[in-house]
């Protein structure tokens, strides 16, 4: 087994409780490394740190599995699938649809693993953890009781750490539709073919709580996807909903979507910037009662970070002009460098420029079936408001 070496006294972040070491904390990696097998993580003075995958490639080259010294083997990675499951268990979350891993927040760095009905969508985010093989996906199916296993790796990720990104049925075939129910609600989940891993689990808890506010009101669902937070709402009662998404398939499926809970013909789906639509929406001086932004990460860099707050104010600006007295903002980020801070920030900008006073009546994050560790910030990414127009 490699043994990675830090330099001295680069071990803070780690002892501190962050699993990440970057290219340059290295001293230098001895003896023979695989992709496939955790390197044995040293510092400067020769101490036990911990283990985990190594890829010189990226310039996050390593992340921590365990600060014990024991294997990264089958039975490891069975523990801690037993683990996150038992979690998810005793508290409630397992459902139709639940995240069954959350990589670092699970102590499993490099791996997602979704659950839809009877399967289970595996991605993997780093090169040791795609090179683990199909044992990982006999354990997925053992532990979990997930008839199918779907492998959907993140392209990006997988480009930074230079393997090829799988997106094919681990053994066999499978459905390639599975229908899931969501509190009141049903919807198609695409696997292989939608975004993510095929739905949006880490707004599960938030569809629900923002539906409690849609009784007779007038929704605009921006950035809808399948039109889940419309769906609940129109279900909850809403009057009538207008969803945007720029994407062709997302609409598809929003609209399939509706129609399999009855709502279609109290909703619209339109395909729009939803920039130029919430601009256009606010010239024609149209109102709504609930407004619901969920847009993508407007970054993924933190270099970029003043131009993804001039986008999230630009869309808030817009939505609170566009609410009645006593209407609901359902406002959200899930760009990892936007903090809760800054989010509130933006929308405290957003309200003065347009002019409105609001009252929070919740912050939001993300499902707690996507735990946040305190000492891992970036485990933490999505951030949101419940905004009331006063
Ligand atoms: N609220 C959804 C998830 C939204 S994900 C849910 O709960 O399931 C963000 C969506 O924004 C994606 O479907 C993407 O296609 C869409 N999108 C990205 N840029 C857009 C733009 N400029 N205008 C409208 N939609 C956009």
């Amino acid at each position: 087994m490699a043994r990675l070496i830090l330099k001295r006294g680069r071990e803070g972040r780690l002892l501190a409780g962050h699993p990440w070491i970057y290219r340059g904390e290295i001293a230098e990696v001895v003896g023979e490394w695989r992709a496939n097998e955790a390197v044995t993580v040293l510092d400067g003075e020769g101490r036990f740190v911990g283990r985990g995958f190594y890829n010189p490639r990226p310039s996050l080259s390593c992340r921590l599995l365990t600060r014990q010294d024991e294997p990264v083997d089958r039975t490891f990675f069975r523990r801690r699938l037993t683990a996150a499951l038992a979690y998810r268990a005793r508290t409630g979350l397992v459902a139709d649809g639940f995240r069954w891993v959350w990589s670092e927040g699970d102590d499993l760095a490099g791996l997602v693993v979704d659950r839809y009905g009877p399967v289970a969508v595996l991605q993997c985010l780093t090169l040791g953890m795609s090179r683990q093989g199909p044992w990982l996906v006999e354990a997925v199916k053992e532990v979990g009781g997930a008839g199918y296993v779907y492998l959907h790796d993140d392209p990006t990720a997988a480009r930074i750490e230079g393997f090829d990104p799988e997106l094919r049925w681990a053994d066999g075939g499978g459905p390639a539709e599975v229908e899931i129910r969501e509190g009141p609600c049903r919807f198609p989940v695409p696997v292989g073919s939608g975004q993510k891993t095929g739905f949006y689990l880490d707004q599960r808890e938030n569809r629900a709580f923002v539906a409690t506010h849609a009784n007779g009101r007038r929704v605009l669902d921006a950035f809808c996807y399948a039109g889940a937070f419309a769906c609940h709402a129109l279900v909850a009662g809403a009057r009538e909903a207008v969803c945007l998404d720029s994407s062709a398939e997302a609409l598809a499926l929003a609209r399939r979507t509706l129609a399999l809970n009855g709502v279609e013909t109290r909703a619209d789906c339109r395909e729009v910037n939803a920039f130029d639509e919430l601009r256009r929406l606010e010239r024609a001086e149209e109102r709504f009662g609930l407004v619901v932004l969920d847009p993508p990460p407007f970054t993924r860099r933190k270099d970029a970070l003043e131009a993804a707050a001039r986008g999230y104010k630009e869309i808030n600006l817009r939505a609170l002009r566009l609410l009645e007295p006593q209407g609901i903002l359902a406002t959200f980020s899930c760009s990892h460098h936007v903090s809760q801070a800054l989010f509130e920030d933006i929308c405290l900008a957003a309200a003065a420029d347009a002019g409105v006073s609001v009252r929070v009546l919740a912050t939001l994050g993300q499902a707690r079936d996507h735990p946040v560790l305190l000492t891992v910030p970036e485990t933490r990414y999505l951030k949101g408001l419940l905004l009331e127009r006063r």
